[in-house]
């Protein structure tokens, strides 16, 4: 018979057991980030097609030049929150760059692109508000929404008829907010952004637009998916993250000053946690002037990308239909088989992500192939050698078209 666990330790040992049963227990493995697109993991060299480094800015020697001047001149850390000490001329300078890069009248900086998304969500929306959250928005997204303590309600993944069927019903709320990622996290799909937008508009609505996986990679300059429809600043909001293509830390807003002024005042997680480091901030600078000047960046994922996805539905695999850019998601089904192509893969020194529930629905479970600049067409001949290798070996036969 099972004892009823009694203590805090016997009850976490139970639920990470449960876990375990699931397939579902994760634990960290040590990575070593290597140069030209690489890293080290179990003494093993490998491809990393497992980060979201999409232009291979997170080693630029501009960066490290960068932030190794800010370094010699001030130091590290901020030494403050922004309100109280925490500002610095290397923040103004980021903030500056990341409104002329989104084409916003003013932006703010966060810890991370978390903290962004949890903190300007809770800023804009409470009690008497609505959010109208895509399914299958990022986590930090839903903690906003649950956080605001707003009313919100999911609708189907870039379903914007539905979106507009959901809000058209709905009436008394003081303000409503459509939530959505630009580029989704694990699909590699776009949201029907400029439907979005109509709704908004035809509603009333706020459009809050997470461009965590778009920044530097979509649009003519690098400012993401919103930046080509030309969108009024009253309507929609911009978040991000320098955590993915930017190849840093920290994430931000970009809108209209009033809001911009709003959220210095009023977002807990900007308020109450320490400014960014002085390097990352100065790293920051550079790396957005190398996203508005070297395309040959973006055009690389972008053709790399197309080779990849059609070679690999050629092969058989399976990949969403709407998937396109460097997030590129292999669908495999089960969790067991999932994991097990994915050591596979790194025995042949090919580094992926083996996503599986609760992070994707069940029954969804994939390898996550990210594409980034810095493996360069060698990077890609060697996934591909190895995609083709594990086929002829038998494996995701189910799943083949
Ligand atoms: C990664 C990610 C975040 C979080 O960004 P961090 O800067 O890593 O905290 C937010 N939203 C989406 C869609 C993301 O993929």
């Amino acid at each position: 018979m099972n004892a009823v666990p009694s203590t805090l330790e016997q009850q976490l040992a139970a639920q990470l057991e449960s876990l375990k049963q699931a397939g579902q227990h994760r634990h960290s493995r040590l990575v070593l980030p290597c140069p030209g697109g690489h890293c080290q993991i179990d003494a093993r060299e490998c491809w990393n097609f497992a980060g979201n480094d999409y232009l291979g800015l997170a080693d630029h020697p501009s960066l490290i030049t960068a932030a190794e001047a800010a370094i010699s001149q001030a130091g590290l850390g901020a030494r403050a929150s922004v309100l109280v000490s925490g500002y610095t001329p290397w923040h103004a300078e980021l903030t500056a760059r990341l409104a002329i890069l989104k084409q916003t009248p003013a932006a703010l900086l966060f810890p991370s692109g978390y903290a962004a998304n949890v903190g300007t969500l809770c800023a804009l929306a409470g009690p008497d508000d609505l959010i109208l959250c895509d399914r299958l928005n990022h986590a930090s997204l839903i903690d906003g929404c649950r956080l605001s303590r707003a009313r919100f309600q999911v609708y189907p993944h870039a379903d914007a008829a539905a979106c507009r069927r959901i809000l058209s019903q709905q009436a008394g709320y003081r303000r409503t907010f459509i939530v959505t990622e630009s580029v989704f996290s694990m699909d590699g799909d776009h949201a029907p952004l400029a439907e979005l937008l109509q709704i908004a508009d035809d509603l009333e609505a706020q459009l809050i637009v997470d461009e965590a996986h778009a920044t530097g990679v979509f649009g003519e300059t690098g400012a993401g998916l919103l930046s080509a429809l030309d969108l009024p600043h009253d309507r929609v909001i911009s978040i991000g993250t320098l955590s993915k293509a930017v190849g840093l830390q920290g994430g931000f807003v970009c809108g209209s000053a009033t809001l911009i002024d709003w959220l210095w005042n009023s977002a807990r997680t900007h308020m109450f946690s320490t400014g960014l480091s002085l390097p990352v901030c100065a790293a920051g600078c550079a790396a957005i002037d190398l996203i508005r000047t070297e395309p040959e960046r973006r055009d690389w994922l972008a053709r790399a990308s197309a080779h990849v996805i059609s070679t690999l539905r050629a092969d058989g695999w399976n990949i969403p239909p709407a998937t396109v850019g460097p997030v590129v998601p292999v669908i495999i089904g089960s969790e067991a088989e999932t994991m097990q192509l994915a050591r596979q893969l790194e025995e042949q020194g090919i580094l992926v992500a083996g996503i599986r529930p609760p992070t994707v629905p069940k029954g969804t479970s994939r390898l996550r192939v990210s594409l980034s600049y810095a493996v360069q067409d060698c990077g890609i001949d060697a996934l591909l050698q190895a995609f083709s290798a594990c086929r002829q070996a038998g494996h995701g036969q189910q799943n083949g078209q």
